[in-house]
């Protein structure tokens, strides 16, 4: 389907009539993360819809960090969302802006409101003022500042700013309506009195804009015509709008709300995340179980596979939690089509194939791809000692052939792209274990079908012994055990799948896979979707991380 065909949402319908009825010509969007912690899925679809309403109506997209809040703030941040954006295929009208860089302006339009008696300064500490401000049932009460003159509230907040006067002891607040039925409006916060150094600004402000005074205002100096935020930002647009109308602000942008994603099994939240990585329950922000774009990436999932999960999930205005199936779906959809595939075996079993030559190597040829014969095949050694899946042999000759279509004492199995085999016989080590099985190879069966008796059960992996490379593979599954592990107020550190990481560190790799570059993904046949780790993937150490299952895990 052209872009034109498919059904618009109502963020695009939206655009499209204000183009149309000549409101906006180049409409102007910005996705703007706070540095606080790495961008995640949630972020994902922020950024798929602002950068592709972007790019769909031919304006631009901003990025744009919303750093007004210096405790918490880090450049590495920075950085790290700037390179998930580009990552996820996206690209910034300019170079990056920060909230930070308006912090002058702010500043003035904070003394404009002050002088047109629309602010005070007022020194109720956090207690009171909450206590004053009323409940959704019963109206606020007014601050004993309210009514102060406006010169002393013009000169108790340039004390604010040089820092003559204390943390806490000082607000910046607008002065509307204690009485609203809007709780935002009963004049909230602009400016809070903060010691702390500024990432950028380093020690130049002693105090600090509050979210709600920034954001619409940022938006504004950028011109942002369509500014998009999420459901809960709903209630709080009649301050954004108020301020809009009474400051002296270059452009008047609209906003919009969309509910945010909720993904089952998973915390999308950079506080929480943050909090996994702060007390070591993950190896670092992008641990492959994150749900952050850089955990993911270095899971495997690619940037197109998430840019379709963010299409398929649409945009709407009603919130609901998206079955994390969805994200499984796209991305081993798309490995199923692009992967190449190769041979992996995750606990070993030596097989010894006694009617073929020590020392000899036959060269199997195998597709790279099923259905891309053009991907062209591999070449595969095949030799006398080999290894295949503990879990594809049995001694247990009564397995229906139905249910076990692998190797099983006195049968035959095809080796996949190889001969077929048959198990003649066990070794054991002192403790009883099987070390190795005898098998004898039935001649001419290499890519041709079985000789008359001779039934193989199923077709299975294997990899030479002697040439294949061992291989430390870890095998990931989701963080949470619960489908909504932080519902409500429920500690979602108690809901933490003990079984999301298994390392396996004695698997056996097709010779070649070894020189796998970094990032790049695999089918591993009959097991699943592996990527090679971005960071310790070696030739020497070869590390693979395990993206999703097969669909279908069982024998085919
Ligand atoms: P978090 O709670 O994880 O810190 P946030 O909303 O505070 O998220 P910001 O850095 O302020 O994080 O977000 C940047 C943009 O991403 C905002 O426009 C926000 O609405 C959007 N966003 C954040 N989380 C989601 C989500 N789960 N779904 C959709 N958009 C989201
Ligand atoms: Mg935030």
């Amino acid at each position: 389907m052209s872009e034109n065909e498919k059904p618009q949402h109502f963020l695009q319908q939206i655009i499209r009539d204000d183009i149309a009825a000549g409101k906006v010509e180049k409409p102007i969007t910005r996705f703007p993360p706070e540095p606080n912690g790495y961008l995640h899925i949630g972020h994902a679809k922020s950024i798929c819809l602002n950068f592709g309403l972007a790019i769909q109506f031919k304006g631009a997209c901003n990025l744009r960090f919303d750093d007004t809040n210096p405790e918490k703030e880090e450049d590495e941040y920075v950085r790290a969302i700037e390179e998930d954006v580009r990552w996820l295929g996206f690209e910034w009208e300019g170079s990056p802006l920060f909230a930070s860089d308006y912090f002058d302006t702010l500043y003035q339009w904070a003394r404009y409101l002050v002088e047109r008696r629309l602010a005070y300064v007022c020194e109720l500490d956090g207690d009171t003022m909450r206590q004053f401000r009323g409940t959704l049932t019963e109206p606020g009460k007014d601050s004993p500042y309210r009514d102060r003159p406006l010169d002393e509230s013009l000169e108790l907040l340039e004390q604010m700013r040089t820092g003559l006067i204390p943390e806490g002891r000082a607000t910046l607040r607008a002065r509307i309506d204690m009485a609203s039925p809007n709780l935002n409006m009963r004049d909230p916060v602009l400016y809070r009195i903060k010691r702390v150094a500024h990432h950028r600004t380093g020690d130049k402000w002693n105090i600090y804009p509050s979210y709600d005074f920034a954001h619409g205002q940022e938006d504004a100096i950028e011109g942002v015509t369509h500014s998009i935020c999420t459901l809960e930002f709903e209630d709080h647009r009649p301050l954004y709008d108020w301020f809009i109308e009474h400051l002296p602000v270059p452009s008047k942008p609209r906003q919009y709300e969309f509910a945010r994603l909720n993904l089952s099994y998973t915390v999308t939240s950079k506080r929480k995340l943050k909090l996994l990585v702060d007390e070591g329950v993950v190896s670092g922000w992008d641990d492959p179980r994150m749900p952050t774009i850089a955990g993911l990436r270095r899971r495997g999932y690619s940037a197109a596979a998430i840019r379709q999960f963010c299409d398929m999930i649409g945009v709407t205005r009603s919130d609901s939690l998206v079955d994390v199936g969805m994200l499984e779906f796209a991305i081993r959809d798309h490995l199923n089509k692009t992967a190449p595939r190769a041979m992996c075996v995750l606990e070993p079993l030596k097989l010894i194939i006694s009617n073929f030559e020590p020392g000899a190597t036959e060269m199997m040829s195998a597709p790279v791809h099923p259905d891309q014969p053009a991907s062209g095949s591999r070449q595969l050694p095949f030799t006398r000692e080999l290894y295949i899946e503990r879990s594809d042999f049995s001694e247990d000759t009564s397995l229906s052939r139905k249910k076990f279509k692998r190797l099983v004492m006195g049968e035959w199995v095809r080796l996949r792209s190889a001969y077929i085999i048959r198990a003649d016989s066990v070794q054991r080590d002192s403790t009883g274990a099987i070390s190795a099985v005898h098998c004898s190879l039935v001649p001419g069966t290499v890519g041709a079908n079985p000789p008359e008796g001779v039934k193989p059960r199923g077709v299975i992996h294997w990899v030479s012994a002697t040439h294949g490379q061992r291989a430390t593979v870890n095998l990931y599954d989701r963080l949470f055990s619960d489908e909504t592990p932080d519902a409500g107020d429920r500690d979602f550190t108690r809901h933490l799948n003990p079984e999301s990481l298994l390392t396996v560190t004695d698997c056996w790799i097709e010779p070649g896979l070894e020189q796998a570059a970094p990032e790049q993904a695999f089918q591993f046949e009959r097991i699943g979707y592996f990527v090679a780790d971005r960071h310790a993937h070696s030739r020497e150490h070869p590390v693979f991380n395990r993206t999703i299952g097969l669909k279908d895990s069982s024998d085919r």
